[in-house]
């Protein structure tokens, strides 16, 4: 396999770009003298690799070019460049959404921990033991038709959580946090479903991005 060119990494925002700008266009001068001009219509990323889609004296070519044959093209000619045409920035990668996510995880994990910690020394640990008792003589009481037991469980039940979300509100504590509550089912928080970018990861795309892109600055950077 002959070696793979890279995207673009722009040194001054750390973003992925492809080589070529969609929209280019070139004029070559052939061996006899006649001139073509070749213009980069489209572009594409697929399985890490660039492709191109061009035209030919105004024809679309049949198949894509991928990055490496087209720098061939480009290199076994001469050419004149017509037009710049526009850098392309790749779509959202599954390694950007892969290092985005393990990163969130971890600082939810830290969070974890860190509430964790702030209920140390208050009662919530034991009013969670006890609701956890009290829900199941909850249900001997109801299945055996003990209605007066149950509601007097019920109204126990429901102090208990009171007291709990007190405790949470006045130690400035996210429930969810706390127990680790997934915030998208689908994917678990991986930001993948089966190899593919999952829909929250999607809407994440510009902070995905900008993450990566502060990654690359600091990789570049040596630190
Ligand atoms: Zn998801």
């Amino acid at each position: 396999m002959s070696e793979q060119i890279k995207p673009h990494v722009d040194e001054e925002d750390g973003r992925l770009y492809f080589n070529y700008h969609v929209g280019a266009e070139l004029e070559f001068t052939t061996a006899a003298g006649k001139r073509f001009r070749l213009r980069i219509v489209d572009c594409e990323y697929e399985n890490g690799t660039e492709y191109y889609f061009l035209e030919s004296a105004g024809k679309l070519l049949p198949t894509r070019f991928s990055v490496d044959k087209l720098k061939k093209q480009l290199t076994a000619a001469p050419y004149e460049v017509i037009d710049e045409g526009e850098l392309q920035e790749l779509p959202l990668l599954v390694e950007e959404v892969q290092l985005y996510y393990q990163e969130r995880i971890k600082e939810l994990n830290f969070d974890n921990a860190e509430a964790n910690k702030k209920l140390n020394g208050t009662e919530y640990k034991s009013l969670v033991r006890a609701a956890s008792s009290l829900k199941k003589r909850l249900m001997l009481a109801e299945a055996d038709g003990r209605e007066e037991d149950a509601a007097q469980i019920r109204k126990d039940l429901s102090e208990n959580e009171a007291k709990r979300s007190k405790i949470l509100a006045d130690k400035g504590i996210d429930y969810k946090v706390l127990t680790k509550v997934k915030d998208c089912e689908i994917c678990g928080d991986t930001g993948i479903v089966d190899g593919k970018i999952c829909e929250c990861a999607l809407e994440r795309t510009e902070q995905i991005k900008a993450f990566n892109a502060a990654l690359r600055l600091a990789e570049l950077a040596g630190t």
